[in-house]
C-alpha cells in the first residue's frame, strides 16, 4: 500500500492510499485499503491516518479510525500508531511474527507518528521544503 496524508497551509489534512491488494489473495478479496476506517481515515478537526501490510488484521481493529480517535483523546501521532500496532499484537500474541503491518498519522498541529510490527517500514515526510525519509520504530525487536 502506498498511503498518503497532507496538511495544507490553512490546516485541512486529506489522505488516499493506493494497494496492489495481497500477493497471491483469495479472488474477490477486499483488503482495508478500500474500507473507509480500516486502511485509510481523515477527520479534518483532528488528524488522519493509513495503513500498510496484512489488511485482515488492519480491519478488525479498525486501526486508522481508532489512531484518529487516539489522537482526539490527546494521544501524540506516536503514540497512537504504537496503540493501534499494539491491539494487534495483543489480539494474535505470536502469531504476529507471521505478517506485517505499519501505520503512518499525522495531527492537525503538524506532527507525525508512525510504527510497525516489523522493522524495514519507513516512510517520507516532506515539510519546510525538505524531504526526509525516516525509519520507523517498530514493535518485534
Ligand atoms: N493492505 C493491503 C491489503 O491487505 C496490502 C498492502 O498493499 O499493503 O490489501
Amino acid at each position: 500500500t502506498i498511503g498518503m496524508l497532507a496538511l495544507d497551509k490553512e490546516g485541512n489534512i486529506s489522505g488516499a492510499c493506493t494497494t496492489s491488494g495481497l500477493a497471491y489473495k483469495m479472488a474477490g478479496r477486499v483488503g482495508d485499503s478500500p474500507i473507509i476506517g480500516g486502511g485509510l481515515f481523515v477527520d479534518n478537526e483532528i488528524g488522519g491516518a493509513a495503513a500498510t501490510g496484512l489488511g485482515e488484521e488492519v480491519l478488525k481493529t479498525v486501526g486508522s479510525f481508532l489512531i484518529v480517535e487516539l489522537m482526539r483523546q490527546g494521544k501524540t501521532p506516536q503514540a497512537a500508531c504504537e496503540e493501534a500496532i499494539g491491539r494487534i499484537v495483543n489480539k494474535l500474541g505470536k502469531n504476529y511474527k507471521d505478517f506485517q503491518v505499519g501505520y503512518i498519522a499525522v495531527n492537525k498541529q503538524g506532527e507525525t507518528g508512525a510504527y510497525s510490527i516489523h522493522e524495514w517500514f519507513s516512510y517520507n515526510v516532506y515539510k519546510d521544503k525538505k524531504n526526509q525519509n525516516i525509519k520507523s520504530d517498530y514493535f518485534n525487536k
